[in-house]
């Protein structure tokens, strides 16, 4: 057989010789809709490897973007890597300490901005001003904002520089193994964490999450990742669009319901991608508007569990699959999908309503266990639960900067943090993060379990679990529940929801009503802050 290496450049090139017409459709910040097609984000990236030449970038430097989902953000991601250097997305949620410590810690040389981030990288350009030479405002002469940045640092505007430069340049081959792209994990513990992707395991991504039994993207396809770009690469979607040709519709930052709805039957979306948080707005939009969406045939939901109600609702209501998908950024990020296996074919609605809150079953390429606390890998019988682990080539070994291998055991298994069931089908279920699992008298409680069954209360908003320290049992479960607009929640009618549903001893000992929940910078529950602020609670109850 020939070798050839696998070159994320070559992906680009492929969709532009044989995908060419395939469209790239973007919401833009200047609040227009910019279309153009592969062939064209091809010459433009080409375009841009230029700029990058010019601006002083060479193999193995860090490009960083502070960027929503747009084709300029794209055109990004395909010229830094194609050219060698490294596209490193951040996440503009995090607080700005933080963004600030990893433009540092990446040593990012050039950093891409869109005009909605321009006060931040004002505000960010004296901390960064050791690495950052340039900003480039992703925009066009007669958008730029007003800014200045601290001495050192240049201004330029992105159009104009594509403006000045010609797309006489060849993409270079190189070893497959060469670093293409960087994310930092939001890093609710700790300072964010860096994970670098090369060009091989970026392509083997691509290929296996397009796969009929993942994210299914064709030709035909017409994809919108919700999910943004600077954050886990919106799950891979940039690279398996154009891997398969499918058309890409990239949302920009409006994603509220009626924006994401407005767009999804205008551009005639029929797979789109994203975090619950965005699916339960779309839903209340649909409610209460009495729109309805027109070519969406499957939502992909991930990032954290999907709760019943978004399943049930979207199916039998609107006629549109939402389909459960798990991963992380030391995963590139997808690990898992929940599509059917023989054995999945004739169940019942209900059945099959609860086989679709599984997080789905492995990719092809890369492997899975659950160990218990001694490392003993666990049976595959549905029920027993344990720390989840992954191996393969899309996995990371280790965290950018630190040593390789250095984040896995001696067997070279990575632990995920997270504890899930395997049933008989190979099929997870997360129950946990390791570190929110409660463990009352020795025993283990899903938080998880516990708020889906929280949330599936017609009064109630939103839920969290957390471990209570309990003077008796280590650990009881607490929950936290948030009223939904304009409603009061009875805590019994609550707890009589568990009924039947879980062992008694997992049932919460107390529900709290409170007016919101704090989040991470992705819309996650932020749980190390609750259990900061009520760890405590029934040790303080005990001693009353
Ligand atoms: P961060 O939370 O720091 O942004 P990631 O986006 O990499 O980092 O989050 C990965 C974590 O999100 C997983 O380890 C898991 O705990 C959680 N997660 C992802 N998908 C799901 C899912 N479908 N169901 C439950 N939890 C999920």
């Amino acid at each position: 057989m020939q070798t050839q290496d696998l070159m994320i450049s070559s992906i680009l090139t492929h969709a532009a010789r044989h995908h060419g017409s395939g469209e790239v459709v973007s919401r833009t910040e200047e609040n227009t809709t910019h279309r153009y097609t592969w062939r064209d984000v091809e010459s433009h990236s080409r375009r841009l490897a230029r700029v990058l030449q010019k601006l002083g970038v060479a193999a193995g430097d860090r490009v960083g973007t502070l960027a929503w989902n747009g084709y300029r953000h794209l055109e990004v991601y395909y010229a830094a890597p194609g050219m060698g250097a490294i596209c490193h997305t951040i996440n503009p949620r995090l607080h700005a300490d933080d963004i600030s410590y990893i433009i540092n810690h990446a040593q990012d040389k050039v950093l891409f901005v869109d005009i909605s981030f321009a006060a931040l990288a004002s505000a960010l350009a004296p901390h960064v001003s050791g690495s950052v030479k340039t900003v480039v405002m992703l925009t066009d002469a007669a958008h730029m904002p007003p800014m200045t940045l601290a001495p050192g640092i240049a201004l330029a505007c992105y159009d104009q520089l594509m403006d000045e430069a010609d797309d006489n340049y060849a993409w270079p081959s190189f070893d497959e193994n060469t670093a293409s792209a960087l994310c930092y994990t939001s890093g609710t513990t700790g300072r964010p964490k860096g994970v670098l992707y090369s060009h091989r395991s970026t392509w083997l991504h691509a290929y296996a999450t397009a796969l009929p039994d993942v994210l299914c993207i064709k030709a035909t396809s017409r994809v919108l990742p919700v999910v943004p770009m600077f954050h886990v690469n919106a799950w891979g979607m940039p690279y398996a669009a154009a891997l398969t040709g499918a058309s890409l519709v990239l949302p920009g930052r409006h994603l509220d319901g009626a924006s994401m709805a407005g767009l999804l039957n205008s551009e005639r979306v029929s797979f789109t991608a994203g975090v619950p948080t965005v699916w339960m707005g779309l839903l209340q939009y649909l409610r209460s508007s009495g729109d309805r969406l027109e070519t969406v045939q499957r939502i992909m939901t991930g990032g954290s569990a999907a709760p019943p109600l978004l399943i049930e609702a979207f199916r039998d209501e609107y006629g549109v699959a939402v389909e459960h998908g798990w991963g992380m950024t030391e995963i590139s990020p997808v690990g898992t999908y929940n599509a059917p296996k023989p054995a999945q074919v004739g169940l019942t609605t209900d059945q099959a309503a609860a086989h679709m809150l599984k997080q789905g079953r492995i990719l092809p390429g890369i492997d899975m266990k659950i160990v218990d606390g001694d490392g003993n890998e666990l049976p595959w019988d549905g029920t027993a639960f344990g720390d989840l682990k992954v191996k393969g080539p899309w996995i990371a070994n280790a965290y950018h900067g630190d040593e390789p291998d250095s984040a896995l055991d001696e067997a070279g298994w990575f632990a995920t943090g997270d504890v899930a069931t395997i049933d008989p089908d190979g099929f997870i279920q997360i129950t946990d993060r390791s570190k929110d699992v409660i463990k009352s008298g020795g025993e283990w409680i899903s938080s998880i379990t516990l708020e889906n069954i929280a949330v599936s209360h017609p009064d109630v908003a939103e839920a969290a679990v957390i471990a209570a320290a309990h003077p008796k049992w280590d650990e009881r479960p607490l929950l936290l529940v948030v009223p939904a607009p304009g409603k009061t929640i009875d805590p019994a009618s609550v707890l009589a929801l568990y009924q039947d549903k879980v062992a008694k001893w997992w049932l919460p000992d107390e529900i709290l009503v409170v007016a919101d929940l704090p989040h991470t910078a992705t819309g996650k529950l932020l749980k190390t802050d609750l259990r900061t602020r009520f760890k405590d609670y029934y040790v303080r109850d005990a001693k009353a």
